[in-house]
C-alpha cells in the first residue's frame, strides 16, 4: 500500500494550543493515521505558545505582505507532530484565547487570519513548498475552511497576479492534479461569517460569491465555502451527520447539506489513551485499572477534598467538566439544583463560560456547602482528578456533534449520563431494562434534553447507585469499551484512500 501525505489545517492542536475538543483529535488522529500508512503534516497559525513549543524550525517560504505584514511558514516538530507553522505576527502574535482578544470579544481581524491560515494551506497543497506533496488538504472548521476555496479558484479561471496585500498563486500542483480536499465539522454552531465587503480583500474572485461559492445570505461564510467546494465532508458522529441534515440541527445550512448528504459521512472521535490511561496517568491521586478499581476511593476522596465537598465513599458524587453554554445545557441542571440535594448526590463542577452560568454556579456552590463545589477555569489536570474520581458524568448537551468527556468517562468508570443526541446518543449505552438484562449498559441517556428529562435521568442515576453490584458491572463495561482512536483512523484511511483512488481513477 502506497503511503498517503496528509495536509491537516487547523486553528488548534493538543498540547500546543486548545480551546475545546478540535484541539484533541488535531493532535491525536496523525498519531493513529501514523500506523495507518499515512503521513500527516498539520498546519497551524503560529501564536505564542505555539511558536515557543518547536523544535528544530527551519523557514520554508517567506511572504512579504501577506494580509498586512510579512509571515513566514516554519517547518518543525513539536507535540509528536510534523508542523508547518504559519508565523505572522501582525496576525498571530496574541497571548491568550486564540479567537478572542482581551475583551472576550472576537478579534476583529478574524477574517484576515483565517484566510491567512487557509490561503497559506492551499499555496502548501498546490505545491508551494519544496518536498510536501500531499494526496489529501484536511480543513478542520472554519477557521481552515477557506482552504479548499482558493485551492479551488487557483486550478479555475482565475489567474489574478500577486498583488501587494492579499493571497497570490503559490506553486503547481504534482502532475497538474490537485490534492483531495476533506472538511470536518467539528461544531457547525461556529461558521465564520463576515461581510461581503471583505470579498477582494480576501482575495477571492468576484466568482466565488455564489451559492456554489463562499457566499451565505449574502455574507462571506468559510465554513460554508468549505462545505460546497470540498470534495467529502465529514462531520464527527454518525448521529451528527444526521441531525445536519434537518432544519433544526443545520443551523442555516440545510440546503446545502442536503445537496452534499452523498459525500458526508460521520466518523466518532477517539480519545488520545497514552494521555487518558487510568493505568498510568501521574495526573490523579492513585492509578487504577478494570481490575484494580478499588483503587479508584482515592480519587474521590482527593476530589471530595479539592471541591470542599463532605468526605465519604458512598454519596454519589456527579463531576461536570464543560465550557458552560447554552450548547452544553448545563442551565438545566441550575434551573433545578435542588434535586441533587433531594437525591442525596454531590457535585464537582469545573467549567468557564457565559458569566451568567459561572455565577449561577457559584451562587449554587455557596448554598450547598459540602454538596456542590464549583472550579472556574480551565485545568487540565483537575480535568483528569474529575474523570477518575467522579462516580459519574453529566453531559447534558442540547446538541453534542461528538463530545470527548463522555469518552473519558467511559475510560476511566464514570458513568456517563448524557443527552441522547449526537455523538452522546453513539457512544453510550443507556442502562434501559434490556441493555441491563444483557449486561451491557456503560451509562444513562435521556430525552427530551429539557430540565424534567435531566430531572429524571438523575433520579435513574440514584436508582442504580443504591444497586452497587448493578453499578460495578456498568463500570466495567464501560472501562472496556473502546474510546482508541483505533477504529475512528482506520475509518478516516478509508475514505482518504477512496478519495484518493477516485481522484486518480
Ligand atoms: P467542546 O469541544 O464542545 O468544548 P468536547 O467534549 O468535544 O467539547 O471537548 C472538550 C474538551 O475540553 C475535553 O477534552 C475536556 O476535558 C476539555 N475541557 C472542557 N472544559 C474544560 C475545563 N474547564 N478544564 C479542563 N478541560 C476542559
Amino acid at each position: 500500500m502506497r503511503r498517503l501525505h496528509v495536509l491537516a489545517v487547523t486553528p488548534e492542536v493538543f498540547p500546543l494550543v486548545k480551546t475545546g475538543g478540535l484541539a484533541d483529535v488535531a493532535g491525536a488522529l496523525p498519531l493513529a493515521l501514523r500506523e495507518l500508512e499515512i503521513d500527516t503534516t498539520t498546519l497551524v497559525p503560529g501564536y505564542p505558545a505555539v511558536m515557543a513549543a518547536l523544535t528544530g524550525a527551519e523557514e520554508v517560504r517567506a511572504e512579504p505582505a501577506l494580509f498586512g505584514g510579512p509571515a513566514r511558514l516554519l517547518r518543525a516538530t513539536a507535540g509528536g507532530l510534523d508542523l508547518l507553522v504559519l508565523d505572522a505576527p501582525h496576525l498571530f502574535a496574541r497571548f491568550g484565547n486564540p479567537y478572542l482578544g482581551p475583551d472576550g470579544r472576537d478579534w476583529p481581524d478574524n477574517a484576515m487570519r483565517f484566510a491567512a491560515l487557509g490561503w497559506m494551506a492551499a499555496m502548501v497543497a498546490a505545491g508551494g513548498v519544496v518536498g510536501i506533496a500531499p494526496d489529501i488538504l484536511h480543513a478542520h472548521d472554519w477557521q481552515a475552511g477557506l482552504a479548499p476555496v482558493y485551492l479551488r479558484y487557483q486550478d479555475g479561471s482565475h489567474q489574478d497576479g500577486p498583488h501587494q496585500d492579499g493571497p497570490h498563486r503559490g506553486g503547481r500542483h504534482r502532475g497538474g492534479r490537485r490534492p483531495g480536499t476533506v472538511i470536518t465539522v467539528h461544531n457547525l454552531a461556529f461558521q465564520g461569517i463576515f461581510p461581503a465587503e471583505l470579498l477582494s480583500a480576501l482575495g477571492l474572485p468576484p466568482e466565488s460569491f455564489g451559492i456554489d461559492g463562499v457566499e451565505y445570505y449574502g455574507s462571506i461564510g468559510f465554513l460554508k465555502g468549505g462545505l460546497a467546494l470540498s470534495d467529502r465532508i465529514t462531520t464527527v458522529s454518525p448521529s451528527y451527520a444526521a441531525e445536519i441534515l434537518t432544519p433544526d440541527g443545520a443551523m442555516g445550512l440545510v440546503g446545502l447539506l442536503r445537496t452534499r448528504a452523498g459525500v458526508l459521512h460521520g466518523i466518532l472521535n477517539g480519545i488520545d489513551d497514552t494521555i487518558w490511561n487510568p493505568a498510568a496517568d501521574r495526573l490523579i491521586a492513585s492509578a487504577f485499572s478494570v481490575t484494580r478499581l478499588n483503587r479508584r476511593a482515592r480519587n474521590k476522596a482527593e476530589l471530595q477534598d479539592r471541591f470542599g465537598l463532605t468526605a465519604g465513599p458512598d454519596t454519589l458524587l456527579l463531576g461536570v467538566i464543560s465550557r458552560l453554554t447554552a450548547q452544553k445545557g448545563l442551565d438545566l441542571l441550575l434551573a433545578d439544583i435542588g434535586i441533587l440535594a433531594e437525591l442525596g448526590m454531590q457535585l464537582a463542577l469545573l467549567g468557564s463560560g457565559e458569566r451568567a452560568m459561572e455565577a449561577g454556579f457559584q451562587a449554587a456552590a455557596a448554598a450547598h456547602p459540602g454538596h456542590i463545589g464549583c472550579i472556574i477555569g480551565y485545568d487540565e489536570a483537575l480535568a483528569h482528578l474529575i474523570q477518575a474520581g467522579a462516580d459519574a458524568l453529566l453531559v447534558p448537551s442540547r446538541f453534542e456533534p461528538c463530545g470527548l468527556t463522555q469518552l473519558c468517562a467511559l475510560h476511566y468508570g464514570a458513568i456517563p449520563v448524557v443527552s441522547r443526541v449526537g455523538g452522546l446518543a453513539d457512544t453510550v449505552i443507556d442502562a434501559n431494562e434490556a441493555a441491563l438484562t444483557a449486561g451491557s449498559a456503560t451509562g444513562i441517556q435521556f430525552s427530551p434534553v429539557t430540565a424534567d428529562g435531566l430531572g429524571g435521568a438523575l433520579r435513574r442515576t440514584a436508582a442504580l447507585w443504591r444497586d452497587q453490584a448493578a453499578w460495578r458491572k456498568m463500570q466495567r463495561n464501560a472501562m472496556k469499551h473502546d474510546v482508541s482512536w483505533r477504529r475512528p483512523a482506520a475509518r478516516y484511511a478509508a475514505l482518504y484512500r477512496d478519495l484518493v483512488r477516485e481522484r486518480t481513477a
